[in-house]
């Protein structure tokens, strides 16, 4: 998709910045070095690109030519150091980004450093703890030795259209989708604002924000593919999670370049699922499961089914059961999710029992299940509770 502002570079691969330096007559290493600048130096103005010469930046800035990294309108910061950023973009509208600063061993998405979750790792809102109140910004970050563990969850559209029955960002609808370069651009101001150097720090991505990231796959699978060769984001540190759009999944399983695949499962049968997530009327869960499992995994790499537990209505030990056998025969994990609350949601969150007896019957399966810790609630940014602040003011 081209950028409606033609005047903003971030979003351009290097072929596309290739034919820009041509139009203007630069020698086409030039291409490159806009590229190196942009995405791994994240630049704010062309003016900071020191490897072009002055002339040349000159005549960008003359042409109103600008990086387009977008600002940061605000931050609200939780009491266990999550921050959620209200991103804004040109026209006005706004995404929404989450920071999430990682505890020792605690975050599941860390590849190599996960359990299967003992009774620790599930709390509740209420065992949110003031002493990890942080006390400015810089102390958000955990800091281990100097290195910065986070992980940063990003958002794909501007709402959603799929409509799932316990998620907030479905009460928004789908507002639009966002262009490759807003999708980088929100990464990349998060990490300017935490000052990280992805040589030392260790930052996993999540396309888990707002939006359905494979119903604007072109936008997400670009944005995805400059993050690796721009910005040096590793692949194997990504991981984008999809409803289920069964035509998109065949493709990404064939993509280059491409982060690891979570599923959004959700429900054990096709009669409860399509109650919870109306998207099952389109693509039934044998579609589903026979995408999942042709979907080619590289060495070591597991695919992720992640499970949003609703008190009494999908978190059973019967369902537990059905989970094993959709699950049987696939190198994947699940992520259990108990629900996170929100205004218009009519969903209960189930105790810590029901959450932890689900959690039994898989890993006795031989299911490696990790219950997914509750991040920032407080402040709204927990896994679909992602809805503009302008909504929902906390
Ligand atoms: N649209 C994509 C990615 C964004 S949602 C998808 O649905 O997969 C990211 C995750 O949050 C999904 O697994 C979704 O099932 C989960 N989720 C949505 N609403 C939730 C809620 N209220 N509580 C807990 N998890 C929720
Ligand atoms: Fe969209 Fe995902 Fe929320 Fe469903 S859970 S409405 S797909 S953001």
């Amino acid at each position: 998709m081209t950028n409606p502002l033609k005047s903003e570079l971030l979003g351009l691969d290097i072929q596309e910045l290739s034919a820009l330096i041509e139009k203007a007559g630069e020698s086409s290493y030039r291409a490159r070095q806009l590229f190196e600048a942009i995405y791994r130096g994240r630049v704010s103005s062309v003016e900071q690109i020191s490897t072009l010469p002055l002339a040349f930046r000159r005549a960008l800035a003359e042409k109103a030519v600008a990086v387009g990294l977008p600002r940061i309108d605000k931050r609200y910061i939780s009491t266990d150091g999550t921050i959620r950023y209200l991103i804004g973009f040109s026209d006005g509208q706004s995404a929404e980004t989450v920071w999430m600063p990682e505890g020792d061993g605690a975050e599941e998405e860390v590849p190599g450093n996960e359990y299967p979750g003992p009774s620790t790792q599930y709390q509740v809102p209420s065992e949110l703890t003031a002493s990890s109140v942080p006390s400015q910004l810089g102390t958000c970050n955990l800091v281990l030795g100097s290195h910065k563990r986070a992980t940063i969850c990003v958002s794909s559209q501007i709402g959603c259209a799929v409509d799932c029955r316990f998620c907030l960002t479905a009460l928004l609808g789908l507002r639009r989708n966002l262009l490759a370069g807003e999708i980088v651009g929100q990464v990349m101001a998060v990490l300017n604002d935490h000052e990280v150097a992805l040589e030392r720090d260790r930052i996993n991505l999540v396309f888990m924000g707002q939006g359905e990231p494979f119903l604007n796959y072109d936008n997400f699978i670009k944005a995805a593919r400059l993050l690796v060769e721009g910005v040096g984001v590793a692949e194997s540190r990504m991981t984008v999670s999809t409803s289920g759009i069964i035509p998109r999944i065949y493709d990404f399983g064939g993509e280059p370049v491409r982060p690891r695949l979570a599923i959004s499962l959700n429900a054990s049968n096709d009669a409860s699922r399509r109650e919870l997530m109306p998207i099952t009327r389109k693509w039934d869960l044998e579609q589903l499961m026979a995408a999942a499992h042709a979907f080619p995994l590289r060495l070591r790499e597991r695919l992720t089914f992640e499970y949003v537990l609703l008190d009494q209505v999908n978190d059973s030990v019967e369902a537990a059961r059905e989970v094993v056998e959709l699950v049987r025969g696939l190198r994947a994990k699940v992520n259990l999710i108990a629900l996170n609350p929100g205004p218009g949601i009519d969903f209960r969150t189930p105790p810590e029992e029901r959450v932890l007896a689900f959690q039994q019957v898989l890993i006795q399966a031989g299911i490696p299940t990790f219950i997914r810790r509750p991040r920032g609630r407080d402040i709204y940014a927990a896994c679909g509770q992602l809805k503009l602040s302008t909504v929902v003011e906390t």
